[in-house]
C-alpha cells in the first residue's frame, strides 16, 4: 500500500521544485507507484496497460525480477569503481553487446544518456572525417544536450538562442504527409497506398534523395559533411516512416561525400520492430555509427555509442572519459535486459503482437472518420488523428484530449506525439500479450466513437 506524499503534496513540489515546463500530461496529474510487467499502478492501487512504456524505454517489463535481482546483487558487492580500472561487468557486457551489431561495429562506449550518446556521435563524426558539417532529418530527435537540440528538428523543442554552428537540415521524407507522398517499406504491414503505386523505385524517395543531394551540394561555413543522422523510425515525431529505398539512398549518398552515417537507435533498438534487432536492419545500409538509449536499459540510466576501429582511434588523440559510463551496476542492466529479450523471445513477440496490433488498427482506420494513418513496424507504431481524411488536418486538440484521457479512464495509457500532438503513439513493455493489444483496439474503437 502507497504510503508516501500526497498527491496534493506532490502538486505543490512540483509546481515550486520542479522544472516548471513538464505540467501535467494529463488534465489531472497521473501519479505512478508502481510497475509490474505491462502495468502500472497508481496511487489507489487502480492498474494500467501501460502501451507507452515510459516513452519507449521499459523494454522487458516494469521491475523484471532477474533485473532487481542483478542489481541487488551488484549493489552488494560493489556500485562504483571507475573504468580506470578493469571491471568483469563491463567487459562481460561489452563483448555481448557487440555480438548484436554488424561486424564491423566492434567498439562500444557506454553513456547515460540518448543525448550523450549523440553528442558522442557528433564528436566522432567530426573527429574522423575531418569535417563540420551534420545533416538529419526535418522532425527528427536526437536530443535536448545543447549540441544535441541543434541536431533535433522539432519545434517544440527549439530555444531562441545562438545554436551551435553546422547543423543542417534535409526534408521529412514522410510517406503520409511529404509533399512527394511514397509508399512504405515493403516490410510493413499497413502499407500505404497514398500518391504512388511504384514498389520497386519508389519516385518518392528518388525525389527527396535529390533534394538531400542539392542540400549537400551548398557551401558550408566549415566545409564538407561529417554525418548524417536518423531514426530508423522517427519517434518523438510521430513514428514517421521513410519512403522504400530512402535510406539506402542517403546511406549511398553519404558515403559517396565522405560523411559518416549514424543510425539513432535509442527508440528502434532491441527488437522492438520484430523483424531485427536493430530497425537498421533490412534497409541494406551498413551505418558507421549507431547510437543507443532507452529500451537498452529497460529504465536505467544506460546509453551507448557503437562503432569501428578506426572511428574509435580517431578519438584516441585526446582522452573520452565518462564517470558512469559503463558502471558495474549499469552493466549488469545491460547484460541482463540483453539475456531477458533472448530468453523471452521478445523480439519475436513484438513482431507477432505487433503485426496484430497494426493490422487491427488498420481496420479501425476503415471505420473511423479520424485514423488518418496507421503506421509503425513491431511494437513501434503510431496512430495519426485527423479532423479530416482529405485535408490531413491534425484532429483538434480538445477532441484528441478527449480521447486521450477516456482512454485512461478505461485503465490504457497512450502516448501522444508528432509536430501537432495528433499521433498516438504505441510502444509497450515488448512482453504485451495479444489480449493487451484486443484490450487496446477495443478502447479505442470505443473512444473514437465518443467524439
Ligand atoms: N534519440 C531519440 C530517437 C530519442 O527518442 C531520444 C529521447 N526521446 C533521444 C535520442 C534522447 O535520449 P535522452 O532523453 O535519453 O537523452
Amino acid at each position: 500500500k502507497y504510503q508516501g506524499p500526497s498527491l496534493e503534496k506532490m502538486k505543490i513540489v512540483r509546481k515550486s521544485n520542479l522544472n516548471p515546463v513538464l505540467t501535467t500530461y494529463y488534465s489531472q496529474p497521473l501519479a505512478i507507484h508502481q510497475g509490474y510487467k505491462q502495468w502500472l499502478f497508481d496511487l489507489e492501487g487502480k492498474r494500467y496497460l501501460d502501451m507507452f512504456g515510459g516513452i519507449c524505454t521499459v523494454s522487458v517489463g516494469h521491475s523484471h525480477p532477474k533485473i532487481s535481482e542483478a542489481v541487488n546483487e551488484q549493489i552488494r558487492t560493489l556500485t562504483h569503481c571507475s573504468n580506470v580500472y578493469f571491471h568483469p561487468n563491463i567487459h562481460e557486457y561489452a563483448e555481448k553487446l557487440a555480438a548484436k551489431l554488424p561486424k564491423q561495429l566492434k567498439v562500444i562506449y557506454f553513456v547515460n544518456s540518448g543525448s550523450e550518446a549523440n553528442d558522442l556521435a557528433i564528436l566522432m563524426a567530426r573527429t574522423f572525417t575531418g569535417k563540420h558539417e551534420i545533416f538529419s532529418l526535418k522532425n527528427c530527435y536526437h536530443g535536448m544536450t545543447y549540441q544535441t537540440m541543434a541536431l533535433t528538428c522539432n519545434t517544440h523543442y527549439k530555444y531562441p538562442v545562438l545554436p551551435n554552428p553546422g547543423f543542417s537540415k534535409t526534408m521529412n521524407p514522410d510517406v503520409y504527409k511529404g509533399i512527394w507522398g511514397g509508399n512504405r517499406c515493403r516490410d510493413s504491414p499497413v502499407q500505404s497506398d497514398r500518391n504512388c503505386s511504384c514498389l520497386e523505385h519508389c519516385e518518392a524517395a528518388k525525389q527527396y534523395l535529390k533534394q538531400f543531394q542539392e542540400d549537400i551540394k551548398q557551401e558550408f561555413f566549415t566545409p564538407g559533411l561529417a554525418g548524417f543522422f536518423a531514426e530508423s523510425i522517427q519517434g518523438v515525431g510521430g513514428a514517421v516512416q521513410y519512403p522504400k529505398g530512402y535510406l539506402k539512398g542517403v546511406y549511398d549518398a553519404v558515403k559517396s561525400a565522405g560523411g559518416l552515417f549514424i543510425s539513432d537507435e535509442v527508440q528502434t533498438g532491441f527488437g522492438r520492430t520484430g523483424d531485427s534487432f536493430w530497425g537498421f536492419e533490412g534497409h541494406n545500409i551498413e551505418p558507421d555509427i549507431v547510437t543507443m538509449a532507452k529500451g537498452i536499459g529497460n529504465g536505467f540510466p544506460l546509453a551507448a555509442v557503437a562503432t569501428t576501429q578506426e572511428i574509435a582511434r580517431s578519438l584516441t588523440r585526446a582522452t573520452h572519459f565518462n564517470t558512469f559510463g559503463g558502471n558495474p551496476i549499469s552493466c549488469t542492466v545491460g547484460l541482463t535486459v540483453l539475456n531477458i529479450i533472448e530468453e523471452e523471445r521478445l523480439q519475436e513477440n513484438s513482431k507477432q503482437i505487433g503485426t496484430h496490433l497494426l493490422m487491427e488498427l488498420a481496420k479501425l482506420r476503415e471505420l473511423s472518420p479520424f485514423v488518418g494513418d496507421v503506421r509503425g513496424k513491431g511494437l513501434m507504431i503510431g496512430v495519426e488523428l485527423v479532423s479530416d481524411k482529405e485535408s490531413k488536418q491534425p484532429l483538434e486538440p480538445e477532441k484528441f484530449m478527449k480521447l486521450w484521457e477516456k482512454c485512461l479512464g478505461y485503465g490504457l495509457i497512450l502516448g501522444k506525439g508528432g509536430l501537432h500532438g495528433n499521433v498516438l503513439r504505441i510502444k509497450p513493455p515488448m512482453c504485451i500479450t495479444k489480449e493487451d493489444a484486443d484490450f487496446t483496439i477495443q478502447v479505442l474503437h470505443e473512444t473514437l466513437q465518443s467524439i
